[in-house]
């Protein structure tokens, strides 16, 4: 499909088309400059998509760049390097097992709307280290044809969800076809009938990711609309999702005759896979001689399943007979008991009015299992210590994994020439404390340089995009272009409005803010971003009061707030930020992954000591100057929420006002010297540490070789005792 009109490009312009399907273009700025260098405005207008922009360009800019003897040579020098990066040898480690990763969303591009949030940029970062590394992996995943919603606010700062159709023949995406040229068709039983999807490929490098979708005329109508949106919808239709997704998700390995040794369930919502794997295995040998609890739990041996959440919320229950009505059909196929199954979800057995949880059937159909950074495997051993009431809490079978970003992706091109220049060219192939302690040579100069050129282009694209905002409203904009300052001390908070991620904490003590945004000897100014789940109300009331408060005329200069946070968003955010601010109420924020996008462009987190900084202010933070802040105000059991957010609300403005100000203004010799040593303190110990090279090299070496290896010997166990 994607092939009929890029038929239009010269030849000479060919391999334009081969570059703009494999999403590497995403994380190498030469092949998507080539993109932006034909057409930027479009380039902009299509969300940064290539395929629409090869068929919606001028057919005289094609011909133009066709005749351009540097264009043709930088297309070729691109191809080239694609070609050599996809031949690249296996990971030296060798014998890897190959994984399926299967995930409710992938964050890879900004075109390919299939994410929320930060578990979605984690998937999509783990699959471009996966590729990067040459480890054998395949992703799996759901095409939202919706995607997530699309944020607008009103006059009010009422959030308005929107969501746009998106046409898979406009992406990046193949289809897979098979040998007659027809779809490849994925078919799950499905309460009373059975539901099908068909399968795209995005290339991620060398690695494929799987994306189901249920838009087949074989479906009827309503089950045609089973991947319209991610996180949309009630409790039937997200169990609808995770019922593609687990069961759809293994079967489509299957069809498309890809074997796996390991599968590795990204948050519970992909459960249902180790009960199809486990179902499959058992067909395999014969029904009659393998019971389903013994057959799933030896294949829970090649499973391997990450947490990512102590917030409750986070994760998904569904009413037992809901469940019966969608699943019962298909348990009955494995001959098991109704009973039986159900208990696999559930704390109580016997409890019948315990809707089924999929993180316990995850937890208990895997062997393996982790949470995102220390601190979170602690919590998460004494969330799920139930279900080993015989295991001390510090033996439950949950470890860790911190999380890390994919710097290729992440780093600006400024930054990511004095890397190249003072770290050496394998800064991002290879990110070893070993090559970040020479971070130490950056000169004081170079770094400051680079963060006023950056922080210059956040207040530009700010500028633009709130001038967009409130035109779009039909409110005056003029004022826009004085937006910001970019010499000033630029504090940004962007990430979801979950409550417990306490948005409007600074909002708390007004007059204290006031004073801070009207100090005109020591600028300083904030910018929020983030949307707030359609549902969720309390969230949604914090995004009205930071929008109130950014739009009061008396601070609107220093206050923004900034609508439609996704990933182009992010990046101008992460690379622009002097402070990056984390007020999440502990121990709710997992990991967080934004803070470690900013430190390795420099910035300073000013952070709450949860999730992935509490690890990161112990463990690496052991230079001259400290990495950035930590906002510690203790956590007192004894005290109330209110108490609670008032003791870190103190904190957090104590650390402004007495050093962050301070330091960032201590200018007289033109720079602020104490500052740009933080600076080169974070840049040499956070990104070396925090990074997904690091991460899916651990989760190799801990996680999956031992799963490949374990599941093999169980497998031929079970073969030789069943002859
Ligand atoms: C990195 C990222 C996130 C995750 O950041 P948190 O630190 O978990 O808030 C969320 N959304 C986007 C668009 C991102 O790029």
């Amino acid at each position: 499909m994607t092939e009929i009109h890029l038929t239009r490009l010269p030849p000479s312009l060919e391999a334009l088309s081969v570059l703009a399907l494999n999403l590497r273009w995403g994380w190498h700025a030469p092949t998507r400059e080539l993109f932006e260098r034909l057409d930027p405005v479009l380039w902009e207008h299509t969300g940064h998509n290539p395929i629409r922009l090869l068929a919606e360009v001028d057919r005289a800019v094609l011909e133009r760049a066709a005749a351009d003897e540097s264009y043709r040579t930088a297309l070729r020098a691109a191809l080239t390097d694609l070609e050599a990066y996809l031949a690249r040898a296996a990971s030296p480690r060798g014998d890897v097992p190959r994984v399926a990763y299967l995930s409710a969303e992938f964050g890879l591009v900004e075109c390919l709307q299939i994410f929320a949030g930060g578990l979605g940029v984690l998937a999509g970062d783990h699959l471009k280290s996966a590729s990067d590394l040459a480890v054998p992996l395949v992703g799996i995943g759901l095409f939202y044809r919706e995607g997530y919603f699309t944020q607008e606010l009103d006059e009010e700062g009422r959030q308005h969800a929107r969501y746009r159709v998106a046409e898979p023949a406009r992406l990046p995406l193949r289809a897979e076809l098979d040998s007659d040229g027809k779809p490849v068709l994925v078919s799950i039983p499905f309460a009373d009938r059975t539901l099908h999807a068909r399968i795209w490929r995005a290339d991620v490098g060398r690695v494929p990711l799987y994306l189901l979708d249920s838009n087949v005329p074989e479906n009827r109508e309503d089950d045609r609309q089973v991947t319209d949106r991610l996180y949309g919808g009630d409790v039937e239709h997200r169990l609808k999702q995770e019922m593609l997704l687990g069961i759809g998700g293994i079967r489509a390995l299957a069809a498309l005759n890809v074997t796996v040794d390991v599968i590795h369930l990204n948050e519970g919502h992909a459960a249902f896979a180790a009960v199809e794997r486990a179902a499959q295995r058992i067909r395999r040998a014969g029904n009659e001689k393998v019971a389903f609890r013994d057959g799933l739990q030896r294949a829970s041996q090649g499973v391997v399943y990450t947490t990512h959440t102590p917030v409750p919320a986070g994760h998904d229950y569904f009413p037992a007979e809901l469940l019966k009505r969608y699943m019962g059909a298909y348990v009955w196929e494995l001959h098991e008991t109704w009973d039986h199954f159900l208990s696999l979800g559930r704390e109580n057995a016997a409890d019948a009015s315990e809707p089924f949880c999929m993180t316990l059937l995850a937890l208990r159909a895997s062997a393996r299992r982790n949470g995102v950074s220390r601190l979170h495997g602690k919590v998460s051993r004494a969330m799920w210590h139930s279900i080993w009431p015989n295991l001390s809490e510090d033996e439950v079978p949950i470890g860790h994994v911190t999380n890390g970003v994919h710097l290729p992706t992440w780093v600006a091109p400024a930054m990511a020439d004095l890397y190249r220049e003072y770290l050496g060219e394998s800064w991002s192939d290879d990110p070893k404390p070993f090559h970040w302690r020479r971070a130490e040579q950056i000169p004081a100069a170079a770094l400051w340089t680079a963060r006023n050129s950056l922080r210059a282009k956040l207040v530009d694209s700010v500028r633009r995009r709130l001038r967009a905002q409130l035109e779009r409203r039909g409110q005056e904009a003029s004022w826009t272009e004085e937006v910001l300052d970019p010499g000033a001390l630029t504090i940004v908070f962007a990430r979801r409005f979950a409550t417990y991620k306490r948005a409007t904490l600074l909002l708390s003590q007004p007059e204290r803010l006031t004073r801070l945004l009207n100090d005109p000897t020591r600028p300083v100014q904030f910018v929020f971003a983030g949307k707030a789940h359609p549902k969720d109300e309390p969230g949604q009331a914090l995004l009205r009061q930071i929008h109130e408060f950014a739009m009061d005329p008396a601070h609107r200069r220093r206050f923004v707030f900034l609508e439609g946070y996704d990933v182009a968003v992010a990046r101008t955010l992460v690379q622009g930020a002097d402070v990056w601010l984390n007020v999440p109420l502990r121990p709710y924020e997992a990991s967080g992954t934004s803070g470690m996008k900013s430190a390795a462009n420099g910035g300073l987190n000013l952070s709450i000591p949860d999730g992935w900084w509490a690890e990161a202010w112990t463990d690496h933070n052991r230079g001259d100057a400290p990495i950035g802040w930590s906002i510690e105000a203790g956590l007192d059991a004894s005290l109330t929420r209110e108490q609670q957010d008032r003791a870190d609300a103190n904190a957090l403005f104590e650390l402004l006002e007495s050093e962050v100000l301070p330091i960032f203004h201590a200018q007289a010799s033109g720079l602020p010297a104490e500052w740009v040593e933080r600076m080169r303190s974070a840049i040499r110990q956070v990104p070396s540490f925090f990074n997904t090279h690091r991460m899916v090299a651990e989760y190799v070496e801990k996680y999956y070789r031992p799963a490949g290896l374990a599941d093999a010997r169980a497998q031929q166990l079970f073969a030789e005792r069943t002859g």
